[in-house]
């Protein structure tokens, strides 16, 4: 299915700043509305696996949750599988766990040993990029895997946070910047 790519501008307008969310001082971008309008989400789809041809990409790892989303739409359209990056605890088989540093506290991420076969091209999906540490985690458990990731691609990029800094072994890509 062929998806139209809108001006960027109008997916910026779509996301909503949510100040104080989940917590004092932090500007919460909202891609809810992105995701309500079918415009402006398969737009975003478009965007994302812009440049990637069908059948470039083995699998597509979307973080949890809202990169979930917008790792299986892409996915989709590539030809490509899926493959989720989640919180520990959550996945029912046998997992690598990777921990990171949160501003209070810390998070593991766990992905499946067996989600991709050594060598397989995968392209790594996020809503947003903050400080990096998620995005680090997710790309570190792809290579425990033996993974070639060939980008990590956000919908937004928090670029004051410098989180790209801490992916400088991959191409990093974002639709918008803030
Ligand atoms: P970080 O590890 O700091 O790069 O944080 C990125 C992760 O936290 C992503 O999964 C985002 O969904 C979420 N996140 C962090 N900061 C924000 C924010 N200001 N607005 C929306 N989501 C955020």
């Amino acid at each position: 299915m062929q998806l139209e790519k809108p001006p960027l501008a109008d997916l910026q307008q779509a996301i909503r700043n949510v100040p104080d969310f989940p917590r004092p001082g932090i500007q919460f971008k909202d891609v809810t509305p992105v995701l309500a309008d079918p415009r402006l989400f398969a737009g975003a789809v478009a965007w994302l696996m812009e440049p990637h041809a069908v059948g470039s990409i083995d699998a597509v790892a979307g973080i949890e949750a809202r990169g979930f989303l917008f790792a299986a739409a892409v996915a989709l359209q590539l030809g490509a599988g899926v493959v989720p990056v989640r919180k520990a605890g959550k996945l029912p088989w046998k997992t690598y766990e990777a921990s990171y540093d949160l501003e209070y506290g810390s998070n593991t991420l766990a992905v499946h040993t067996d989600a991709v076969a050594p060598g397989a091209r995968v392209l790594l999906i996020d809503d947003l990029l903050a400080t990096g540490g998620t995005a680090q985690a997710a790309a570190s458990l792809l290579g425990r895997l033996g993974a070639r990731v060939v980008e990590v691609a956000f919908v937004v990029e928090l670029a004051f946070l410098k989180g790209r800094d801490r992916l400088p072994e991959y191409p990093v890509r974002s639709l918008l910047t803030y």
